[in-house]
C-alpha cells in the first residue's frame, strides 16, 4: 500500500530527517518509487511512496513428490509467471535434478526483470545448514542431496532452502497479524510452520515442524521414518483415500471421496472425519505446547477442510483443557491460498534481499 513519508516516520518511529536519509538510499537503489506531489486547494498533497515491483524477481520453487512448480515473484510477492514441470520421480537423482534446473532455466531466460534469488521449499526433514535435502519419505531420488550447493552453481544465483510447512507459514505471515502460531500443511505429508512472535521456529537441528511424524496412535502401523502411527498416515491426502479403499474396496481420488462426503455417503464422511480426529488429536498437543492464538489450515489438504474441520474442533474443544476452554477459544483458519508453498519458497528468497544479504544488480 502507497504510504506517505510521514506516514511512514511515525509508523516507523523515526525523525523526518532519518526516514528521509532511507527513502532517499532506497529510490536510488530503484527500490521505491515515489508519485510526483500532486496540488489540492490549499498547498500539496504529500507524495505516496510505495515499491518498485518491477526493479527485480525471485524464484519460488516448490519441490512436490510428482510435480515441481516453479514460479516468478515481484518484490511484493506477487506471481509474474509459473510453470510445473512432471519430477521424473523414481528416474533416480540425476534424472529429477536435471528436470529441475532445466525448468529453472527456462524460466531465468523468460523472465522480464533479473532473477536476483532462488527460494527453494522442499518436504523435512532438510539440513539448512548444509543446504541438503535429507530422507524425506515419498521423496527418495533426492535423497541427501546437496541441493542448495548444486543449484547455486548451476544456476549462479543465491539459493534458501526451507520446509514446505514453514515456506507456508512465512508466506501467511503477509496475511495476518498475529504473533503467534502454527500453520499445518495438510498434503501428503503433513508438517508444521511454528512461528513465534513473527520468526519461523526452526528447533536446535532445523527438524522442528516434523507433525506429520507425531505418533497419534503407539501402537500403529509402522512409518519410513521408524516410528509409528505416524499422523500422516491417518491423516495425510493419501492416508484419506487409502482409508475409503479399506471401507469400500474402492480407489478413487481425494476430490471424488469429498464429492460423495458432501452428497452424505457414510463411509467417505467417516474417512475425513477419522482424519479430522487424529489431527484434533495432534492440535491438542500443540495447543498444550505452544499456546497459539491461531491455527492455520492449509496446502491441497485444506481444501477439504470444511469435512476436517468439525471433529478436529470437537476433539480439540473436548480434550484441550476443557475446563480452561483452552480449544474452544483458539481460531482456526484455512490458509485462502491453494498452493502456497511455492509462493512461500519465494519469501524466503525476498527476505534474504530485504535483509541485505544479497546486493542487487
Ligand atoms: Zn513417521
Amino acid at each position: 500500500m502507497p504510504r506517505s513519508r510521514a506516514e511512514l516516520a511515525r509508523a516507523l518511529g523515526l525523525s523526518k530527517p532519518a526516514l528521509g536519509d532511507l527513502v532517499g538510499d532506497l529510490i536510488e537503489l530503484g527500490l521505491v518509487l515515489e508519485a510526483a506531489p500532486t496540488s489540492i486547494q490549499r498547498g500539496r498533497r504529500p507524495a505516496p511512496l510505495r515499491i518498485n515491483p518491477r526493479r527485480f524477481c525471485v524464484m519460488g520453487i516448490d519441490l512436490g513428490v510428482d510435480t515441481y512448480e516453479l514460479g516468478l515473484y515481484n518484490p511484493l510477492g506477487q506471481p509474474l509467471q509459473i510453470l510445473q514441470t512432471p519430477s521424473g520421480v523414481g528416474k533416480g537423482a540425476e534424472v529429477v535434478y536435471s528436470r529441475l534446473l532445466e525448468a529453472a532455466q527456462h524460466l531465468i531466460e523468460q523472465a522480464p526483470v533479473p532473477v536476483v534469488a532462488v527460494g527453494v521449499a522442499s518436504p523435512g526433514p532438510i539440513s539448512f545448514e548444509r543446504g541438503q535435502i535429507l530422507t524425506p519419505p515419498h521423496f527418495p531420488d533426492l535423497h541427501n542431496m546437496y541441493l542448495v550447493e548444486r543449484l547455486q552453481r548451476d544456476l549462479d544465483r543465491p539459493t534458501y532452502l526451507e520446509h514446505d510447512s514453514a515456506a507456508a507459514a512465512r508466506r501467511f505471515l503477509r496475511s495476518t497479524s498475529a504473533e503467534n502460531f502454527i500453520y499445518i500443511l495438510l498434503q501428503q505429508g503433513i508438517g508444521a510452520g511454528i512461528v513465534i512472535k513473527r520468526q519461523v521456529y526452526r528447533g536446535h537441528h532445523g527438524f522442528a515442524g516434523e507433525l506429520g511424524h507425531m505418533s497419534v496412535n503407539m501402537d500403529g502401523e509402522p512409518c519410513p521414518c521408524g516410528n509409528r502411527g505416524c499422523l500422516e498416515n491417518v491423516a495425510g491426502t493419501t492416508a484419506i483415500e487409502f482409508r475409503y479403499l479399506r471401507l469400500t474396496k474402492q480407489s478413487l481420488p481425494l476430490s471424488t471421496i469429498a464429492e460423495l462426503a458432501h452428497a452424505g455417503n457414510p463411509q467417505a464422511l467417516l474417512s475425513f472425519e477419522q482424519a479430522g480426529r487424529a489431527l484434533g488429536w495432534a492440535a491438542v498437543n500443540l495447543v498444550n505446547l505452544f499456546d497459539p492464538e491461531l491455527l492455520v489450515l492449509g496446502g491441497p489438504g485444506a481444501a477439504y477442510a470444511d469435512l476436517l474441520i468439525p471433529s478436529l474442533r470437537h476433539h480439540l474443544n473436548t480434550h484441550a483443557y476443557p475446563y480452561l476452554g483452552w480449544g474452544e477459544h483458539l481460531q482456526i483458519l484455512v490458509d485462502p491460498l491453494l498452493n502456497p508453498i511455492g509462493p512461500g519458497a519465494a519469501e524466503c528468497a525476498l527476505e534474504a534481499i530485504y535483509l541485505g544479504d544479497i546486493p542487487l544488480p
